[in-house]
């Protein structure tokens, strides 16, 4: 499991899990709750590719 790629709440930037890209929490078009911990993603199409196989980004 990558620790990089879980971000906590309280942080202002995380990094798509998908596409590596840094996005601002604040203004990140799609969000996932993951337990303690959530992933960013630029774009509702990363959220996507995520969801398809989300064991491939964890
Ligand atoms: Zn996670
Ligand atoms: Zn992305």
């Amino acid at each position: 499991m990558a620790e990089d790629i879980h971000s906590r709440r309280t942080a202002k930037q995380a990094q798509d899990p998908v596409c590596k890209m840094i996005v601002d929490v604040e203004k990140a078009a799609a969000r996932i709750e993951h337990g303690e911990h959530a992933h960013y993603f630029c774009s509702e199409k990363c959220k996507h590719e995520f969801e398809k196989n989300p064991k491939k980004y964890h």
